[in-house]
Order: structure tokens, then C-alpha cells, then sequence
């Protein structure tokens, strides 16, 4: 190749040339040829088509003849600045034809080069694309006319990749970004569907949902808002030029959520006030459940110490004091056994599907009145969204009443001026964790595992408390094979955690 002659003309046979000008003829686009100057040499038929002029009438006439005078001075100037440098140029001009109608040309100018290097000609190729770009045009608008309807829609909408990357989403989905605080809300939805669900359901099928009308909660430092959520497949063309004789479609999940927080706040105000009525009633039950206990537990000393007199007394040959007491005995251990079984029982609950955040709400709902009467200031920061629990709804729930009221009391002691409860849920793949932590007085560190023994307080004597409300709570952790524990903390105050396990997929009630 590299001793080949460079200044050989390429081989063209004599027919070549007649070909050419066949060519030029029957082409379906507008063509001319211009001197240095513009002026018109030849056309084609497909010119005398598109712009009405016969070539007798155009041939030896400026291709200005063609201006409708309405294209700016400055293409020109560009077009004239590249063509005469002998640069090819291409651009769209407003046309007139003979009959005066008015066209869109994209014009390509071509110049012709001489064996010296100087422009003697110019090729002219043009199209009419009027129609083509009122196409363009609408298409341009009817995106501006769909995003301005997908962005004033007054629900989240975002479209999502097969990796669920979101590719597209309205004016909704980013308030919820920035309310979220930059959280991605369609990971956080989707994450909430697969929590209650397990999986998203179903295999991608276009038109076919992936999930309908699923109500979700977020729950923030603000409070908690409800959504009803819809995942629907969607197709998308896919553009690109591997895909034209190969036709692959994109599919998409396209995430719907309407905010139902409204409709919710209703059903939530009765709900609460028919749970604060059940827990009052329960309240009334634990409390005599309690002072049965404690009463039994009371009763029960003096009765083991009557038993070891009397095995003494009976070693020793037995006596009249011996009968007597025997029978004090027996009288004793009747009053315990009534005792026993009048204590009432749990009512029976079934375990279900537990969200912690819902269940830490309500209690702090149940007791706002108190905490507002002692002027304690709440800091509730939920993660946005937890894994359920599979759990005893009331018993939880009594549990985290049980912690938050032992840290009202705590803080509502006479003189004391620090009253801030903390309250912070965090979700992990196989657990919840909920710490609760006020700016009270305090539990020693040598009393921070006897508080959860039955009927131990540190407000003994005071305060009527029997003290079962710590060891109540650990039962009921532990039940749901979870842990309590008092956390030493920087600061003054009381840190409870409790750690409940989420079940394993397909575990779920
Ligand atoms: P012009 O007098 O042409 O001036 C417009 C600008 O171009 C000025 O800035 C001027 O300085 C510059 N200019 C003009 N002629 C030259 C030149 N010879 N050398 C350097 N600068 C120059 N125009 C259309 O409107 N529609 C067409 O379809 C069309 N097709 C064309 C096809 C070919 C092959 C060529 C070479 C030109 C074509 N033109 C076309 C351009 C046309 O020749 C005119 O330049 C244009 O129409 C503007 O005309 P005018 O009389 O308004 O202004």
C-alpha cells in the first residue's frame, strides 16, 4: 500500500458518467447544481416537484429565487462562511414555492472542488420536511403537555427501571424526596410492599400489576402519613439501533401512591379512642392482677414461715400449739389458693403481623394528656419504615405503655426540670430495635438488672407502684424471644432498649 500511486484516479468505467446523470435524474430528492455564485446550472424533475419551478425558468437565476426572505440573515452568513471555505453545510430555510405556499427545506450545499483546490460549483440537495417537523413539533408538545399532566397530578408517580432505578417521575414524587429527606421514596415504597408481602408478586408481565392498591406508612418526626400504592408494568420502546430489525421492548414498573392520610387520621381518631378504652379496662385488670399478686406474695411469707414452725413443732413430738398452728396453716394456704384463682387472666391474643412505629404512635397518643400535664417534650424519630413483627398486638403494646409510663413518672418527680423523652425505632433485617431514653433521675448501675424483678421499685413506698411493670415487660419480650436491657447512658436519665426478632420471610403471620 505505501509505494501505491497516490495522484491515481480511482477506475471508472466510460458508461459511468451516464449513469450518474440517470441517477440524478430519477432520484426522488430535489437537486440542483449553482456556479460559485449560486446561480442555478441544472435541476432535477424531483426539484420542479417540490418547488413548482420548471428548470427553464430557474437556469440561470439566483437560488435566492427560492427565499421566502423570512430566514435569518446569520444562516446565510453560516452557510455561505462554510461553503466557500469549502466546508459541506446543511440546514433547514423557509422556502417559497412558485405558487407562493411557503415550505421547510433541509438543504445540504455541497461544494465542487477543482483539481486547484477552488469552489466552482455547489451541489444543492434539499427535502421538504414541513410535514416532518409539524410531527416533530407535536411530539415536542405533547411531552411538555405529559409532563406538565404527570407533574400537576395530585399523586406520586415515578417510573422505574428493571434494576428500579427511577427513570421518571413527577412534581409529587420529588416532594416526597425532600420530605423523606433524600431518601429514595421508591426504594423505601417498594421496601415496605416486599415487607408485608414477602417478594413483589408475580412474574413482569406488560399491563400486569405488580401490586394493587397497597397501603403503606411512613412514619417521620412529623407524623405518620398513609399511602395507597399501585406497581403496574409497562412497556417502553427501546431506541437504539441494536433493537430496529430486532425488536426488544423495555419493561418498567410504573409506581402509583395516593396519599390516604386524610381518610386514615379518621379511622385512626376512632380507632384510638376504642384502644384507649380497651387499655383503660386492661389497665383496671392489671392492676388488680397485680394487687392480687402482691397479696399472694404477702401472704405467702408469713405462710412458708407458719410451715417451718410447724415441721419444727412435728420433729419435736407435736403439741396443741402444733395443731393449732396447723390449722392456721391450712387456713392460709386456702386464703392463697382463692387468691390464685381469682387473679384474672390474659385475655387470649393471637400473634400477627406487628408494625413497631404504629404500635410506639398509639402509646405516645395514649399518653399525650400526661405527658403534656408534665410538660415533657417528646423527640420521636421513627425509622421511616419497619419490618413487621410477627407479635401480640396488645401485649406490645401494654410493654411499651408500661416503659413510657415508668419514664413520665420518672421525670414528673416534684423539682426535677429535665422532661425530654426520646423515643427512636430502627429496623435491621432480623430485628427491631426500639430505644426509649429520658432525662430523669436515673437507675443506679447495681439496680439496673433487680428492676426487672417482680415487685421490685425504686419508688417503694411511694407512688402506690407494686412494681411488676418492668418485669411484666421483660415477660412479655421475652415471649416474643426478645430482650430488654437499661443501657448506661452519657447522660443523666434512663436508656431502655428492647429488641424484638423479625421473622424470616414466608415466616410472617
Ligand atoms: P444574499 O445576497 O444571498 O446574502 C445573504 C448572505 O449570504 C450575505 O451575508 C452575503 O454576504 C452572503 N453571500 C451571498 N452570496 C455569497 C457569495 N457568493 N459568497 C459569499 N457570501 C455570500 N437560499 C434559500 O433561501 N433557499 C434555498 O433553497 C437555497 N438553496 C441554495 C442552494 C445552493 C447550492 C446554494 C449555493 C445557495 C442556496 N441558497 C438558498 C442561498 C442563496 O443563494 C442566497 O444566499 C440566500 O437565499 C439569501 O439570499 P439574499 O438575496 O437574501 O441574500
Amino acid at each position: 500500500m505505501a509505494d501505491q500511486d497516490k495522484s491515481a484516479k480511482p477506475f471508472a468505467p466510460a458508461i459511468v458518467p451516464a449513469v450518474f446523470q440517470q441517477a440524478v435524474e430519477q432520484a426522488d430528492i430535489a437537486i440542483s447544481i449553482t456556479d460559485a455564485a449560486a446561480v442555478i446550472l441544472y435541476v432535477n424533475p424531483a426539484f420542479t416537484r417540490v418547488t413548482g419551478y420548471a428548470p427553464e425558468e430557474v437556469i440561470g437565476a439566483n437560488h435566492a429565487l427560492l427565499s421566502n426572505k423570512s430566514t435569518p440573515e446569520s444562516i446565510y452568513q453560516a452557510m455561505w462562511a462554510a461553503i466557500t471555505a469549502g466546508q459541506p453545510w446543511s440546514g433547514r430555510l423557509v422556502n417559497r414555492r412558485k405558487d407562493g405556499s411557503k415550505y421547510l427545506a433541509d438543504l445540504l450545499v455541497q461544494p465542487v472542488i477543482d483539481a486547484s483546490g477552488a469552489v466552482t460549483n455547489y451541489l444543492g440537495i434539499q427535502r421538504d420536511v414541513t410535514d416532518l417537523h409539524r410531527l416533530e413539533c407535536e411530539v415536542g408538545e405533547q411531552k411538555a403537555l405529559i409532563e406538565s399532566v404527570v407533574d400537576s397530578a395530585p399523586v406520586v408517580l415515578a417510573l422505574l427501571d428493571r434494576d428500579f432505578r427511577v427513570v421518571l417521575d413527577n412534581h409529587e414524587y420529588k416532594k416526597l424526596v425532600s420530605d423523606l429527606r433524600a431518601v429514595e421514596p421508591a426504594t423505601v415504597i417498594l421496601d415496605a410492599v416486599r415487607a408485608s408481602l414477602g417478594t413483589l408478586p408475580g412474574t413482569p408481565q406488560v399491563g400486569r400489576h405488580a401490586f394493587h392498591d397497597h397501603e403503606i406508612r411512613f412514619d417521620s418526626r412529623n407524623g405518620t402519613r398513609w399511602y395507597s400504592c399501585s406497581g403496574l408494568w409497562v412497556r417502553r420502546k427501546d431506541g437504539t439501533v441494536e433493537s430496529f430489525f430486532d425488536r426488544r421492548d423495555d419493561l418498567f414498573l410504573l409506581l402509583v401512591a395516593k396519599e390516604t392520610t386524610r381518610q386514615r387520621a379518621e379511622q385512626e381518631k376512632t380507632r384510638l379512642a376504642m384502644l384507649q378504652a380497651m387499655m383503660a379496662e386492661e389497665a383496671r385488670i392489671d392492676s388488680l392482677r397485680e394487687t392480687l399478686s402482691a397479696a399472694v406474695f404477702k401472704i405467702e411469707g408469713p405462710v412458708n414461715i407458719m410451715a417451718s414452725v410447724l415441721s419444727t413443732l412435728e420433729r419435736r413430738g407435736g403439741s396443741p400449739a402444733g395443731a393449732a398452728l396447723a390449722g392456721a396453716l391450712r387456713a392460709g394456704r386456702d386464703a392463697i389458693d382463692s387468691l390464685r384463682g381469682a387473679i384474672p387472666g390474659h385475655s387470649p391474643e393471637s400473634r400477627t403481623a406487628v408494625n413497631i412505629n404504629e404500635v410506639m404512635r398509639d402509646v405516645l397518643d395514649l399518653t399525650t394528656t400526661r405527658m403534656l400535664a408534665a410538660g415533657i417534650t417528646v423527640h420521636w424519630r421513627p425509622q421511616s419504615v419497619l419490618p413487621s413483627l410477627n407479635a401480640y398486638p396488645s401485649r406490645v403494646r401494654t410493654m411499651f405503655k408500661a416503659i413510657v409510663d415508668n419514664a413520665i413518672e420518672a421525670m414528673n418527680a416534684k423539682g426535677w426540670k429535665a422532661r425530654e423523652l426520646s423515643v427512636v425505632t430502627r429496623g435491621h433485617a432480623d430485628r427491631v430495635e426500639v430505644i426509649i431514653e429520658d432525662s430523669g433521675p436515673g437507675i443506679p448501675p447495681d439496680l439496673r438488672y433487680k428492676v426487672f424483678e417482680p415487685f421490685f421499685s425504686t419508688r417503694m413506698g411511694g407512688g402506690g407502684h407494686l412494681g411488676t411493670g418492668l418485669s411484666s415487660a421483660q415477660q412479655v419480650a421475652a415471649d416474643h424471644d426478645g430482650t430488654i436491657e437499661i443501657d448506661s447512658t452519657e447522660r443523666r436519665g434512663c436508656c431502655v432498649r428492647v429488641v424484638l426478632p423479625v421473622p424470616r420471610r414466608g415466616m410472617a403471620a
